[in-house]
């Protein structure tokens, strides 16, 4: 161990900003961009969900539910790849289901998410999975039904409110790859920290 003057930190000289050199980061106007991981949302039990929709249309896909590998753990959906000994719900005979997500905007938490609609939810509300129905800027409303923690889920979709705040479109391929576990190579935004 190396005696002699104690390691001090050297005052005001952080290292972890080398592009702006000094330069104070003023910013009168950031971009709300979406996190690198946005989280996914569903309603729970007595906790509806009520959320702005940004994106014009919900993306669709089949998914496994693989359950929990053991304590401590939880279960999670996982996207279905179709390959017989590479998809781990395929080469487990777990049932294909089907999962909607739905870009949107948090407005009590200021922040973007996913809405997650269920096949039950998409026949609940039959415009959510309308091509030719605009989603922009409609309030979803989300609500599990009955006493379960896993039961069905209903959606209906409210009008728009043309004082909110709308933000742009989020690439929901690209933040669920990212958070499935795929490749992150797609990722270009600026995870919230503004470039000097
Ligand atoms: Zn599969």
């Amino acid at each position: 161990m190396r005696k002699g003057r104690p390691h001090l930190p050297a005052l005001g000289r952080k290292r972890t900003n080398r592009v702006g050199k000094g330069s104070i980061a003023w910013d009168d106007a950031p971009e709300f961009g979406p996190k690198k991981y946005v989280r996914v949302l569903s309603p729970k039990l007595k906790k509806d969900l009520r959320l702005l929709i940004c994106n014009r249309r919900l993306v669709g896909v089949w998914t496994h539910y693989m359950e929990a590998v053991g304590p401590g753990h939880k279960g999670k959906t996982q996207p279905c790849t179709g390959h017989r000994v590479m998809c781990a719900g395929c080469l487990r005979k777990r049932a294909r289901r089907w999962k909607g997500y739905l870009g949107c905007w948090a407005p009590k938490v200021g922040e973007y998410c996913i809405a997650e609609v269920t096949l039950e939810a998409a026949r609940s509300c039959h415009d959510l999975i309308n091509p030719d129905v605009d989603l922009r800027g409609r309030l979803v409303y989300l609500q599990r039904m009955g006493d379960s923690a896993n039961g069905p889920v209903m959606a209906k979709l409210l009008p728009y409110e043309a004082e909110t705040y709308l933000p742009d479109e989020l690439d929901v391929v690209g933040a669920l790859t990212r958070l499935w576990g795929y490749e992150s190579d797609a990722w270009s935004g600026d995870d919230r920290k503004p470039a000097v």
